[in-house]
């Protein structure tokens, strides 16, 4: 049997491969090349590393659903030739880019850790080194107990989901969130406990670790972009959301609302809201507060919303609601069922109490 493990590395940019441009003084992506000269420990480690990477590489500002086909690709092509994957990709949209990954990739079973820095990897204070490292080895490891589960060998990986790994912990992708720009530690999983914390060892949560249902692996990649995300404010003009559910291609509404799911009270915005969705839109409601969820039976300014067809988005994050929007908007357009998926619990990215 083979000891060594192989991970590929898929490159897209980001901060952690960036170097500034001495004409602007900007930040710019860097080859793939000159990233794994910054970290030599990579050879040292036990594991064979491969890499591809995106050709230039992007900051992920500019990340869209046909980046997330050609990582989702490149995983479904080499997924039995590797034993996991590491993304490096940029902050600020790393959470959409994970919450995409693992709807797109059902049935998964081998670690998809995604992961980049807020420091550029040639910096002497940067977190691309650790981040990286610590992303591969986790790609790497796998159980020694006796797993649970029959269809599980002993030998296998522990993580077997889509994960981001940043600031000394392992989150589940499509739980985290950007959270700041100053931070190592700037993304956050504000609903979900962490996988992994990283000190002198992993300390792996095992009862934290999402495990597919049985079925083969199978990839989604239709998204509908015709979706918005609208956050409501005190004394917003209802006359902006007019003209938006006004365009008659629209098919998919988040709401960003008030505490545990609430709106103001007020006819335009509630008539809106109905004549929208009988138009056929689906509306999902978001908290706007960074931790907790949607419970709209709470206040009757959130009750409102049940009775107008809106749908409680529970706990997910902002980033997993409109991705998951979009996937269930491109694959149907059958209502009842994507109003039952949207309420569902797919990949671990909803709480959904019994
Ligand atoms: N603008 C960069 C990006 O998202 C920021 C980062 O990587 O931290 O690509």
């Amino acid at each position: 049997m083979r000891s060594e493990k192989k991970i590929l590395l898929i490159y897209t940019g980001g901060t952690i491969g960036s170097v500034h441009d001495p004409m602007t003084g900007s930040l710019v992506p860097i080859d793939f090349s000159q990233i794994t000269r910054h970290v030599p420990e990579l050879n040292r480690a036990g594991i064979s590393i491969d890499s591809v990477s995106f050709q230039p590489p992007i900051d992920s500002s500019n990340v869209s659903p046909m980046h997330w086909k050609k990582i989702a690709g490149v995983v479904m092509q080499k997924h039995e030739e590797y034993d996991g994957f590491v993304v490096l990709h940029g902050t600020d949209t790393m959470a959409y880019t994970a919450s995409a990954l693992s709807f797109m990739l059902e049935g998964l079973r081998k670690p998809v850790i995604i992961t980049g820095s807020q420091l550029p990897i040639g910096m002497p204070r940067t977190d691309g080194r650790e981040n990286l490292l610590s992303a591969v080895m986790l790609a790497a490891h796998s159980t020694h107990e006796r797993p649970a589960s029959t269809s599980l060998q002993c030998g296998d990986s522990t993580v077997q989901e889509v994960a981001v790994y940043f600031g000394s912990q392992l989150f589940r992708g499509n739980r985290t969130h950007k959270e700041s720009t100053e931070s190592l530690h700037a993304i956050v999983s504000p609903n979900y406990p962490a996988l992994v914390d990283a000190g002198v060892d992993f300390k792996v949560r095992k009862h934290n670790l999402y495990r597919a249902p049985e079925g083969p692996l199978t990839l989604h990649e239709a998204f509908d972009s015709k979706v918005a995300w609208l956050p409501i404010f005190p004394g917003m003009s209802f006359d902006v959301f007019d003209r938006i559910f006004g365009w008659n291609e629209l098919r998919g509404v988040v709401l960003g609302t008030y505490g545990s799911g609430n709106i103001p009270d007020n006819k335009q915005f509630k008539d809106l809201l109905i004549s929208a969705q009988k138009r056929g839109v689906s509306i999902v409601n978001i908290t706007q507060c960074g931790h907790g969820g949607v419970a709209q039976e709470r206040y009757a300014t959130g009750l409102m919303l049940s009775d107008c067809g809106v749908i409680s988005g529970g706990d997910m994050t902002t980033e997993a609601a409109v991705i998951k929007l979009m996937m269930l908007l491109g694959e149907s357009d059958d209502l009842t069922l994507i109003r039952e998926r949207i309420s569902a619990d797919l990949r671990g990215e909803r709480t959904n109490l019994e």
